[in-house]
């Protein structure tokens, strides 16, 4: 993509904005000479009315003119003097006539180009340069980079098409790491190759697909990546291009997009930043404050409500505060697959460096994994930066290849500003998430009841958690049982368990755990009828639950205490039942926590293989 420096756009659109002052400057210079001579012709006297007719008494004058507002005279020393004001001076023919000076009279005639000079031309000069300067920086701005693409389209969207051929496109090769995203993707490029195989067989792609992870994942190159492994089109716009014209221009601009779009089917169009425009209607905007972003937003929905998917329009989005977008962006038929970008494990940061590594010379100490193992939480816009940071350093330290030191001090560089910002975890945090997460693992596969781990991970995810262990029930579960449930509250209270167990002290790290449990056991107690002291009684109405209401406690006060107590036991059983666990397996414990440690992300089958794994 051919992404200009937005700072020297601006120097250069400045440039015709000050010639065109300068312009308009020098005219008003010119015009003043004109109608007020005397600036040019600076060796007249000025004097007033009665000095020239004492003048005119003495008969020291030679010749006369009378003008409209002046009169010019010559004295007989040759010297040219003027007057300005005339006062009603009907005399003035006849003393001139007595005095024997020769005088005439000049009306100041005005030819009809110089009247339409001065009446007309002049005056708006400025006012049109201005308008043709401006009209100009507009067009331009509208065509973009796209340069004659956007013309060719009407250049009215600014909507970018970047026309993929197999020497420029970004394929999925240039994506380092991201399989899931990838592989959730796959399935997209697959439809654009040949639309008309899944309308044969009646399928319906999803309209959009909105990529969803923090800065600088990969989530602009994996929408990119999607046009080039199809090989097919790709407009794409930011968010922010829609609102910074002026009012309406936005939903003229989406309405635009997808006209462009659908005269190029099969196609992508991608909506960088979604947010900007995306953002929930109601949040609070003063009276008509966004009244331009709302109407480009149901511009947007009504576009992609309107189109037809089989004919095989795309529409890919990224943004990195999903939580941030109006609801209806999200709904069927909209948005409705989410793919998420998340920031890369260990393998993939090793992945992503050595993919930017090839396009350095590289020493052969170079070892990306020991940097990949400095960069715990790095996004690949980071590790890209790491790279080239490298690679500048060893061009000031005189070297002709980049060795492992640049790239130790490029670590340095690049991670110190992004460790204040953004939660990169310190050496002793990354290792109680650890303990924290196998703890909830260890719990769950030492019990009878639960579903089996499928992936334990230590990456910071996009929901803000550091950490979290996923596992998938093995087929569909209607019911649960007492058991089950009581082994859910148990592997819930593994994380803080463990860090009890190892740290002899808790963190933060498990209010999730904690609120979950809690709900779980509260439900036991007053829904499911699942403790003793309280049989089969419903101790709780709920309100409208599928319109999201709230659960209410239908029950006397007095029950509503001893109700509080029973969740406080049941969870206090679990929680003990938990700890009990792991120090019993506290050799696995440490094992696979260091594990986890080193890689960051596990699977359920590395992990089952370490805990079956028989001891030395
Ligand atoms: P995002 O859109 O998520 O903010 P970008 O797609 O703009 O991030 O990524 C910025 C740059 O970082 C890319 O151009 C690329 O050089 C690098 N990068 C990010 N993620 C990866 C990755 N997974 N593989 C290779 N390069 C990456
Ligand atoms: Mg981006
Ligand atoms: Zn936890």
């Amino acid at each position: 993509m051919q992404q200009s420096d937005p700072n020297q756009d601006r120097r250069r659109q400045r440039r015709p904005f000050l010639v065109s002052y300068g312009i308009v400057i020098l005219i008003m210079l010119l015009l003043n000479a004109f109608l007020f001579p005397s600036i040019l012709k600076s060796q007249i006297h000025e004097v007033d009315y009665g000095t020239f007719l004492k003048m005119l008494e003495e008969n020291r004058l030679k010749i006369v003119q009378l003008e409209d507002e002046q009169i010019y005279f010559i004295d007989n020393e040759d010297d040219v003097y003027q007057t300005n004001v005339i006062p009603q001076d009907y005399a003035i023919v006849e003393r001139l006539d007595k005095a024997g000076v020769s005088f005439g009279r000049v009306y100041r005639q005005q030819g009809i180009l110089e009247y339409l000079l001065t009446n007309w031309i002049l005056p708006f000069l400025p006012l049109i340069l201005l308008a043709t300067w401006f009209s100009r920086r507009v067009t331009k701005q509208m065509m973009g980079e796209g340069g004659m693409n956007a013309m060719m389209f009407g250049g009215k969207s600014g909507a970018k098409e970047y026309v993929v051929d197999d020497k420029t496109g970004i394929h999925f090769s240039d994506v380092a790491g991201q399989e899931e995203a990838k592989e959730s993707l796959k399935e997209i490029v697959e439809f654009l190759h040949d639309p008309k195989k899944y309308e044969e067989i009646g399928a319906k792609m999803p309209k959009g697909a909105l990529l969803v992870g923090p800065p600088g994942t990969g989530k602009t190159l994996l929408a990119r990546a999607v046009a080039g492994e199809a090989e097919v089109p790709f407009f794409s716009i930011a968010g922010s291009e829609f609102v910074e014209m002026f009012v309406g221009m936005g939903a003229s601009k989406v309405r635009d997009l997808f006209k462009q779009a659908g005269e190029k089917a099969p196609c992508i169009v991608f909506i960088d930043e979604i947010d900007t425009i995306g953002k929930k209607r109601d949040s609070g905007s003063g009276i008509g404050g966004n009244d331009e972003r709302e109407q480009t937003l149901n511009q947007l929905l009504t576009e992609m409500d309107g189109f037809d998917a089989t004919k095989g329009v795309v529409i890919l989005a990224a943004t990195n505060r999903p939580e941030t977008l109006d609801p209806a962006l999200l709904r069927p038929g909209r948005f409705d697959r989410r793919v998420p970008v998340e920031l890369p494990d260990l393998a993939g940061r090793e992945a992503i460096l050595k993919l930017h590594g090839r396009k350095v010379k590289l020493d052969s100490g170079c070892d990306f994994n020991v940097v990949a193992r400095m960069t715990p939480g790095a996004s690949g816009a980071e590790l890209a930066n790491i790279v080239n940071e490298a690679a500048l350093g060893a061009v000031r330290h005189g070297r002709s290849v980049v060795t492992q030191p640049d790239l130790q001090e490029a670590v340095d560089t690049i991670l110190a500003g992004a460790q204040k910002k953004n939660a990169i975890l310190s050496e002793k945090e990354k290792c109680i998430v650890a303990y924290h997460e196998v703890g909830h693992a260890l719990v769950a596969a030492l019990q009878h009841h639960s579903a089996p781990v499928q992936k334990i991970t230590i990456v910071p995810r996009t929901s803000g958690a550091l950490g979290f262990t996923m596992q998938v029930e093995d087929g569909d579960h209607a019911l649960l049982s007492k058991e089950e449930l009581l082994d859910k509250i148990a592997t819930f209270t593994g994380g803080r368990a463990a860090e009890e167990l190892v740290f002899g002290s808790v963190t933060t790290g498990a209010s999730n755990d904690i609120e979950q449990a809690t709900k779980l056991a509260r439900a036991m107690v007053t829904r499911y009828g699942m403790s003793e002291d309280f049989d089969m009684v419903a101790l709780e109405t709920v309100n409208g639950a599928y319109l999201g209401g709230d659960s209410s406690l239908a029950c006397s006060e007095t029950t509503a205490a001893a109700v509080d107590a029973k969740v406080v036991e049941l969870v206090k059983a679990q929680h003990a039942k938990a700890y009990a666990l792991l120090s019993e397996n506290r050799r696995k414990l440490d094992e696979i926590s260091k594990y986890l440690y080193e890689r960051e992300t596990i699977t359920g089958q590395e992990f089952m293989e370490i805990l079956d794994r028989k001891d030395a």
